[in-house]
């Protein structure tokens, strides 16, 4: 007989001859033994108390606490150690229990191999563009200079450019009494909301790769913004930072961290006939898209919609055709773009107003086809492209569910369907989200 314990994996089982021997031991013992309860001496010290996970062993456990079964089973007054289930509470003997540990320290910003050294801030410089120049996050040069205000730094000033990772940030300064993100790791293409509140008066600000946080409150004390995730931006750690304004002037600033993880975004080559390919001329897709990139940008400061988006289809004819985030190449092009919008199929079928809002552009254009652009306010507008007609004059309010056209294959496209694209802050995001969840 061996005297010491050779663990032998099999597959995922362990085998442990001197354990089974134990265990048959035990087992005859209990059934010898009628007072179970004879085994609950109270431990003398706090034990660890495991809770069972789906896919757990009772030797599993045993091994990873370096214990025998026939110990867990004799600590937990158990009598068939096959007998275990996922939520089970066993305590595990001599194996003491953690002492409380100091709440988590929050995630560390973007650990990027910096240049430690410092800058002068020269005339014309932002923050951003020196943080850009430095492949820094603004955030960490916000929190490497205690800088109270980002928008606000004086040429000649030196900033430190930090080095590695930084100090987290830490408690919220005040005014700011929470700052919470809808996700505080998301994936490319969705829409991000922030939520603020306040301990006293106070406007704030914020932004987030470059695009300015424009807050609104929500009718009880707490402020919102929305912000988009672009679909191509790198996975990676990004701060957020939000300045609050008292009324005297005196601002705090917080910088807020979220995670960008990688979108499950499928992969496509498109190859277009040569008639096509010359809509392709970048001098007419530019044209095109800095007229909408202008159209985009432009503010309503309050939101028009509430509530989750529809469908710009009716129920009984939604067929999509091409999701949102798909990568594609056009013609075997080096360059990788995504699709900006969900496609549903159709020819003739009609197209409502998902949400509330104004009818900003109703005209054809050379590459999107007879186009539809609603402006919901804060820099949210939903884009209707391919349309065989258009019902809807520019300048139109509309209600959700209201007639705009009726899909068709105007414009660039290989077939009648409609393209429907939701831009925040120019970004294009996942549409379908804002069908799923009412946002904020
Ligand atoms: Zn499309």
């Amino acid at each position: 007989m061996r005297l010491k314990c050779t663990h032998t994996f099999r597959g995922n089982h362990m085998i442990c001859s001197q354990n089974i021997i134990k265990l048959t031991i035990f087992l005859l013992a209990i059934a010898l033994w009628p007072a179970p309860a004879a085994l609950a001496a109270p431990p003398p010290n706090p034990e660890l108390v495991y809770t069972v996970q789906p896919g757990d062993t009772l030797m599993g456990i045993a091994f990873k606490y370096n214990l025998s079964p026939l110990e867990i089973l004799q600590a937990n007054h158990l009598f068939n150690p096959s007998l275990i289930f996922p939520g089970q509470k066993l305590t595990l003997p001599g194996v003491p229990a953690p002492t409380p540990t100091p709440p988590p320290t929050p995630t560390p910003l973007l650990q990027l191999p910096l240049s430690g050294t410092q800058h002068t801030v020269q005339p014309g410089e932002t923050l951003y563009s020196i943080a850009q120049t430095y492949g820094v996050p603004v955030g960490n040069l916000v929190l490497a200079n205690s800088l109270p205000n980002p928008d606000v730094i004086q040429v000649g000033q030196t900033l430190n450019i930090p080095i590695g990772p930084l100090p987290t940030p830490g408690a919220l300064p005040p005014p700011f009494e929470s700052v919470s993100l809808s996700e505080s790791t998301i994936i490319q293409g969705r829409t991000l909301t922030v939520y603020v509140s306040l301990a006293e008066p106070a406007t704030v600000s914020g932004s987030f790769e470059g695009q300015p946080l424009i807050f609104n409150s929500d009718g009880t004390g707490g402020l919102w913004a929305i912000t988009a995730v672009h679909a191509l931006l790198q996975p990676n750690s990004y701060p957020i930072i939000l300045t609050a304004t008292r009324p005297d002037g005196s601002t705090a600033s917080h910088v807020e961290p979220v995670s960008v993880i990688e979108g499950p975004y499928g992969f496509e080559a498109i190859q277009l006939d040569d008639t096509r390919s010359q809509l392709l001329n970048p001098q007419t897709l530019a044209a095109e898209r800095d007229m909408l990139v202008n159209l985009w940008t432009q503010v309503t400061p309050r939101p028009r919609w509430s509530g989750p988006f529809w469908y710009p289809i009716a129920g009984n004819d939604v067929r999509i055709t091409s999701y949102f985030g798909t990568r594609r190449t056009y013609n075997n092009s080096d360059e990788l773009s995504f699709h900006a919008g969900t496609d549903f199929g159709g020819s003739g079928t009609p197209i409502y107003a998902p949400a509330a809002g104004r009818v900003v552009l109703a005209r054809p254009l050379t590459v999107r086809g007879n186009a539809v652009v609603i402006d919901h306010g804060l820099r949210l507008y939903s884009n209707y492209w391919h349309q065989s007609q258009i019902v809807v004059t520019e300048g139109q309010e509309v209600q959700q569910g209201d007639l705009i056209g009726y899909v068709g294959g105007t414009g660039l496209v290989t077939g009648p369907h409609l393209h429907w694209e939701v831009r925040l802050n120019g970004i294009a995001v996942n549409p379908l989200q804002w069908v799923r969840e009412s946002i904020p």
